[in-house]
């Protein structure tokens, strides 16, 4: 890319900066005299504490221009060699529908929602979650599933957890993990069971039963493609009270009896070759089933159907009390972003295929394996085993020579077992390719013919499943897997559901600490392009060369923007993050000899992953509490310093705190943590606030998670898929996570995985490349001030009418601030929740609800909303305020007011009863802005209770659609 130098240019590459960032400048100039200040750099210096701003300026680069970034990365993408992949391994290709691709997966109605917590305005991607579940429940042959966890491997690690949690065996503290399970979910578990204190067991299957054990975790078919009948494995486990858990591939499971039905306590696996793309190792969905004994103790979102408030179906995430947001430390496990968008693509995909759809793709696997494997046996080829569902493994001592033919004709083979190869065969596998593999193994002038092979299978049957292993049971009977095969059809369900979700193309999603800015359409571009989309994460190094570009170049501008020495991206979520800078330190400390220092402090504002993290890594968790004014109690966080220093691991902090405010002793706090040996973790969720004008590395930290998909436009995909790299300083460098199968360039032999794959979801992180490059170190420093400056305003705005409940010098807040409703609600008994659901009636998105304080709205407009969209926001909130302050005057009672019945539907307001206290256009249009963008709700207020205390997790019986 060339350095910018005419005036021409000059004014194409500020294009981009001026797309991303919301206000126009007499927008800008309007609300910096609001907030009576001469100019942005003013209100920053009021606002953001000199003592942690940046002296240099990033060193990102200079801004791009949409299509200058495209075409550079195009270049890169083209240096990815695009093999036929047969690795297997967890990873196949897959034919994605087209109509999935460009409906779903492009499309900004379904990437740019938000995780459903405001239900009424998410009935779509709730629906879609409830099929996947269905989906799920049908394949595993279990009772009771979640809506998608972050990918197989941490499934399995998620298994064992509650494998301890639920195992009569309470004495035991051994997992077992059979030896055929895939590599890197031996290496996930492995990594999470020495943050437990479990001893991991690997063996051969049968050796389960001998060992005292809460749990063990067998691959269904294995890694190296057998159909092992595990019924008496698993009976085996369960005769010890242990759990019996069972990695299975998904489309296996089309063919194969549900590992349920041969009675496996938990199911797991990913949904990837479910018509999501390889990747380079994700973001893809798991999924995860259990029996309903063991609902409490089930990690991850739970999609219920419960009843709104005029009775009819609505759905809901359920059991939230099990979360981390709730349950903080003692929660079941530390997963807030999952994969919605991916979980949401696989549902999709057996709806578009329906059961006999799906079945016939199976078996089509299963005969080219069948095929393959009838071919290589004539020819004396040795396999290593008799079943197989897609997967054969070859016996070889030719495998090198095997593999040099392979590579010289762009085909990827299993190799990381030793004198072994294995070949996975996918939907996308055709005759053509058949011959192609003979080719590869006997070389040319075999003299098969893949159609006489065929014609003799089909005549012949086929043995390679066990005839105790076939399925005979009916999937997917549910209509929603049953009506929707014709395009016309499958595009209108998808579109319909779409119309039911609030997304970032209808109106702002203002959600304190989860950033939802701009998702720009060219930083998405490039995700489905093959040359990123096709490439499976095992394949060689040097057919990845694009990617480890991209991933170089993002890693040092990460670094850049830190201030820290070294990235790791392997993390699928912040979560994960924190937990895996959390092992950094801990295992930083033992390398000192200082093992015993288990102690986390966490002020009590802390998000719930901070303290369901550290439970996951052992430590033991001290609250340090808030003063009045929400800064950290530095009086009470010395005291406990002290108390527990010689103990002490680290702190966990959030800069600038969950509060909006810039702590002005954030540097003290570092150093009172330091002078007591310990390490400071800052969870840089709230990077939006940071980037260009300080860094938590500069401010001296020593490790924090990002959240891509936050500060780094990735989108939220309707709660998930994320990116949570860590950074960490060159001491904590060596302890970051590795990978078992690919070895990650940067950090150490031997460290564990904490991601199925080395790069975690790899192919997602061209959009935080695309949005770095195109922003340049100017434009991404105007984002951070365009934050503050939007934050300020609409504070500044909303405090006519509302208490804010904390500033920070100067009155200023950061990029976020908290509306107090406690006040009203005193007076009124109109609460949060009616004041979220009301402001659905109006267009929006409620604002993050009583997170991190309870009775409050927290809001963050970031940098990417115009100055009108605010003026519309607050302008709702105040019509609102006036609604509350007719309750209070008495005008309208507290039980018949359009608060306490929103969010108000269509078929609630066109009913022929009406006994409202008010109108129904004023119930639906309460001001006249509605009217030009309407969004209406498609259910009425959900029963929580309800929801929670009648569980029902699969789509709703069939009787119910016929009325
Ligand atoms: C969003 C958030 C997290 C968790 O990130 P996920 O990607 O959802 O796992 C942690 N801390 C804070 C302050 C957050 O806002």
């Amino acid at each position: 890319m060339s350095n910018a130098k005419s005036l021409e240019e000059l004014e194409q590459k500020q294009d981009f900066i001026r797309r991303h960032i919301g206000p126009s400048p007499a927008q800008v100039s309007d609300m910096l005299s609001a907030l009576e200040v001469s100019s942005v750099q003013e209100l920053i210096d009021q606002t953001v504490p000199a003592s942690i701003r940046l002296e240099q300026p990033l060193t990102v680069g200079e801004s791009r221009t949409e299509v200058e970034t495209l075409s550079y990365l195009k270049s890169v993408a083209s240096k990815n060699k695009v093999f036929k992949s047969y690795i297997g391994q967890g990873y196949h290709p897959t034919n994605v529908p087209h109509v999935i691709l460009r409906n779903v997966l492009e499309n900004p109605g379904w990437y740019t929602a938000y995780t459903p917590y405001q239900p009424e305005i998410a009935q779509g991607r709730l629906e879609s979650l409830l099929n996947f579940q269905t989906m799920t429940l049908d394949l595993t042959g279990l009772d009771l599933a979640s809506a998608s966890l972050l990918d197989e491997s941490t499934a399995a690690a998620e298994a064992m957890g509650l494998a301890k949690r639920v195992s009569k065996a309470k004495k035991a503290n051994a997992f077992f993990i059979a030896d055929d399970v895939h590599t890197q979910t031996i290496d996930v578990v492995t990594t999470r069971a020495e943050q437990f204190g479990f001893e991991i067991i690997v063996g051969k299957a049968e050796d389960a039963v001998n060992h005292d054990i809460f749990g063990a975790l067998f691959q269904y078919p294995t890694t190296s493609g057998e159909v092992v009948d595990i019924t008496d494995l698993i009976a085996g486990v369960q005769s010890k009270k242990a759990i019996a858990c069972v990695a299975a591939d998904i489309m296996s499971l089309l063919l194969l009896k549900a590992p349920g039905k041969l009675g496996a306590d938990v199911v797991l696996g990913s949904a990837q070759r479910f018509g999501v793309p390889m990747g380079y190792g994700g973001p893809h969905a798991a999924f995860f089933a259990t029996r309903d004994a063991y609902k409490r103790s089930l990690p991850g979102r739970i999609i219920g159907v419960s009843k709104d408030r005029l009775g009819n179906d609505a759905l809901r995430m359920a059991m939230q009390t099990r979360e981390q947001h709730i349950r903080r430390d003692k929660a079941n496990s530390n997963i807030c972003t999952a994969q919605v968008l991916l979980a949401n693509m696989a549902a999709f995909y057996a709806v578009y295929h329906g059961p006999q759809g799906l079945k016939t793709i199976a078996q089509r696997i299963h005969r080219f394996a069948d095929i393959l494997a009838t071919g290589l046996k004539a020819k004396g080829i040795a396999l290593k085993h008799s079943t197989w569902f897609d997967t054969l493994t070859v016996v070889s001592d030719s495998k090198d020579d095997v593999i040099a033919r392979a590579i010289a004709k762009g085909v990827n083979f299993a190799t990381n077992h030793e004198g072994e190869y294995s070949i996975s065969v996918s939907e996308t596998t055709t005759r053509a390719d058949i011959t192609e593999l003979f080719d590869i193994i006997l070389g040319e002038g075999h003299g098969l013919s893949v159609d006489a092979i065929a014609a003799d299978v089909e005549a012949n049957g086929s043995e390679s499943i066990p005839a105790s292993l076939v399925r005979d049971d009916e999937v997917l009977t549910h209509p929603n897997f049953n009506s929707y095969h014709s395009e016309t059809d499958m595009l209108r369900y998808i579109k319909r559901l779409e119309s039911k979700d609030l997304s970032l193309n209808h109106s702002m999603i203002s959600l304190g600490s989860c950033t939802m800015k701009l998702n720009a359409t060219a930083e998405m571009i490039p995700i489905t392009w093959p040359e990123f989309a096709n490439l499976h994460p095992f394949c060689p190094l040097d057919q990845a060369e694009g990617y480890q570009i991209m991933i170089g170049e993002l890693h040092d501008w990460l670094v850049n923007i830190t201030g820290y020495d070294a990235v790791s991206l392997q993390p699928n979520s912040g979560a994960q993050g924190e937990y895996a800078g959390l092992i950094a330190i801990r295992k930083y400390h033992e390398s000192r000899g200082d093992a015993h220092r288990n102690v986390c402090l966490i002020p009590s504002s802390a998000h719930g992953t901070n303290p369901a993290s550290a439970q996951m890594a052992s430590m033991k968790i001290v609250v340090v509490n808030c003063d009045k004014n929400g800064n950290v109690d530095m009086v009470d966080l010395k005291a406990k310093a002290e108390e527990v220093s010689e103990n002490l691991s680290c702190i966990m902090i959030t800069y600038p705190s969950t509060h909006g405010v810039y702590e002005e002793t954030i540097r003290e706090i570092c150093d009172i943590i330091h002078e007591h040996g310990g390490q400071v973790y800052m969870d840089g969720a709230n990077m939006n606030a940071q980037v260009g004008v300080t860094s938590p590395g500069f401010i001296g930290s020593d490790v924090s998670h990002l959240n891509l998909h936050k500060t780094f436009c990735i989108p939220h995909g309707g709660g998930g898929p994320g990116v949570g790299p860590i950074g960490v300083k060159s001491h904590l460098a060596p302890f970051m996570p590795n990978h078992s199968v690919i070895n990650v360039p940067g950090t150490n032999i031997g460290n564990g995985a904490v991601s199925a794959a080395p790069y975690g979801s790899a192919a997602i992180l061209p959009i935080s490349w695309a949005y770095i490059t195109m922003m340049g170190s100017e434009g991404l420093k105007q984002a951070t001030e365009m934050a503050i400056v939007n934050a300020n305003y609409l504070t500044h705005e909303l405090s006519k009418h509302f208490p804010i409940l904390y500033r920070g010098r100067n009155n200023r807040v950061a990029h976020e601030c908290i509306v107090d409703l406690r006040p009203l609600k005193e007076l009124s008994g109109i609460t949060e929740m009616d004041v979220a659901k009301r402001l659905q009636d109006y267009g929006f998105h409620s604002p993050t609800m009583s997170f991190p304080v309870a009775g409050t709205l927290m809001i963050e407009p970031t940098e990417s909303e115009s100055k009108g969209e605010i003026d519309r926001f607050i302008e709702a909130m105040v019509s609102i305020k006036g609604e509350i302050e007719k309750v209070i005057s008495g005008e309208w009672s507290i039980e018949n007011n359009p608060l306490v019945f929103a969010p108000h539907t269509q078929g609630d307001v066109l009913g022929n009863e009406w006994d409202r206290a008010y109108d129904r256009f004023y119930a639906a249009f309460p001001v006249p802005a509605v009217a030009k963008n309407k969004f209406w709700p498609t259910v009425t207020r959900i029963d929580d209770v309800y929801g929670d205390r009648n569980l029902v997790c699969s789509c709703p019986p069939v009787e119910t659609y016929r009325d």
